[in-house]
Order: structure tokens, then sequence, then C-alpha cells
């Protein structure tokens, strides 16, 4: 489907938050690479999902209701295997029933596990003067406690985003240091660019959060995706 589409879509169901299957759609209508998942509303499908995409798998709870989803047990990681996915997908929904009794559930998102590496933070907003607005940080502490992050008026050419990145205080943790062996930077600016792109596209978009994406030697995976967009 296309991006707008997307969009328009759930404006005219009322929503303003775009479920986080369809926030993928739309990064992979941009030609970002998202994480393998798949959309189940049994434990059979979320077992036969699981096994296609391979173990390790995540599962995580598909709410328009809730918007913080670890915040009511809605994220389970590291799932390994079978009988391991039939508990972890018992406790997520008794955990949401429990701690977000009122919230609609879609369904259950099954998703690749990413491996460890470091977590980069990819955002866009709306400045009441300067339009669409990019935002890109180092995840986890480091955007929340240090605020070590940059901001730049859309849009955004690929150099610029590699401009940016070097711009962070936590750079050396991308680019390599006392032997660890640099990161995909190049990927991080062209998804910079890129979500700077849909910033100026998708007016009806007001506020895009990729966070965390786990950056690896080659590529990434963006392994939570919040999309806000703008009610009349
Ligand atoms: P929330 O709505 O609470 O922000 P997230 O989808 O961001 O939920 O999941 C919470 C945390 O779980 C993430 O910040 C990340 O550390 C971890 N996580 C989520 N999905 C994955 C994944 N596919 N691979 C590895 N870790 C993940
Ligand atoms: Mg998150």
């Amino acid at each position: 489907m296309l991006a707008k589409n997307i969009v328009l879509k759930a404006l005219s169901e009322g929503r303003n938050v775009l479920l986080e299957p369809e926030a993928y759609n739309l990064l992979s209508a941009y030609n970002i690479h998202v994480c393998k998942h798949k959309m189940v509303s049994s434990l059979e499908d979320a077992l036969k999902a699981a096994r296609e995409i391979g173990y390790p798998v995540v599962l995580k709870i598909v709410s328009p209701d809730i918007v913080h989803k670890s915040d009511v047990g809605g994220v389970k990681i590291n799932i390994l295997n079978d009988s391991h996915l039939r508990e972890s997908y018992e406790t997520l929904m008794n955990d949401v029933k429990r701690n977000a009794p009122n919230a609609r559930i879609l369904g259950v998102l099954v998703v690749e596990m990413a491996p460890k590496s470091v977590e980069v933070v990819v955002g866009m907003l709306r400045d009441p003067t300067f339009g669409p607005t990019v935002m890109f940080g180092l995840g986890g502490i480091f955007v929340e406690l240090m605020k070590d992050v940059v901001f730049r008026i859309a849009p955004v050419t690929k150099e610029e985003a590699l401009e940016m990145i070097k711009k962070i205080k936590g750079y050396p943790l991308l680019s390599g240091f006392r032997g660890s062996k640099p990161l995909d930077i190049n990927s991080i600016a062209e998804l910079i660019s890129t979500v700077s792109r849909i910033g100026v596209e998708i007016p009806e978009i007001d506020q895009m959060d990729l966070n965390p994406i786990i950056v690896y030697e080659t590529g990434f995976l963006i392994v939570d995706a919040r999309v806000i967009l703008k009610v009349h």
C-alpha cells in the first residue's frame, strides 16, 4: 500500500497513532529496511510465524489503545523455541489484560529478535516555525539522560545526515574505538535522509519515532516505530 494511503486509512478510522505493523508498512513503502514481522491473532498462528521468521523472536501486543507496550507487559523478547513461545504468549495476554483491561487488542506481532549492538534513535517532528525537522541521537540512556541529540530542518541530504551523526558526543561508539569495529553510519545517514523526506511529503504525520534502531557493521534493524498523526 502507498505510504500516504496507510496514513489516510488510519485517519479515516479516527486514529491518530499508526499500529506498529502499519508503521513498518509505511517505512517499507519508502524502501526502508524493517525487521521481519507478522501479525497474528492466535497462538497457533504465532507458532507458525515464529518458525517462518526463525527463532529467537519477540512478541508484541498490537492495540490502538497502548502506546508504551512494555509498560503494560506487552513486549516479550528473546523467545527461543515453541514451548517458550507458548508460555510467553500466555504471559503476554495475561499481563496486558491485567495492566490495561480496557485496551482493544487487535493481535500480536511476531518479530525477529535483533542481536545486541549500539542503539540509535531517529525521529521527525514538526517545529511550529521551521516545519518538519529530523532528530538523531544515541538510544537508551544517552537520549533520555545525556540529551546527546542533534536536530536539523528537513529535507536533509545523506551528506548532511552524515554531518549530523558526526556531531553527537557519542560518535566514537559508532565510528569504532578501542578495537570495536566501525558501524554502518552510511545506512543510518540514508535512513535520516529518507525520514526527512517522509516529513516533507506526508504533512499528516505529526511525529515519528524510530526508537530503538540497532546498528551493525552492515545495516541496521528498526525494532520499534511510533508514528503520530495530526488530527484537525
Ligand atoms: P515500547 O512500546 O515499550 O517502546 P518496544 O517495541 O520499543 O516497546 O520494545 C521495548 C524494548 O524491547 C525495546 O526498547 C528493545 O530494547 C526491546 N525490543 C523490542 N523489539 C525487539 C526486537 N525485535 N529485537 C530485540 N529487542 C527488541
Ligand atoms: Mg520503544
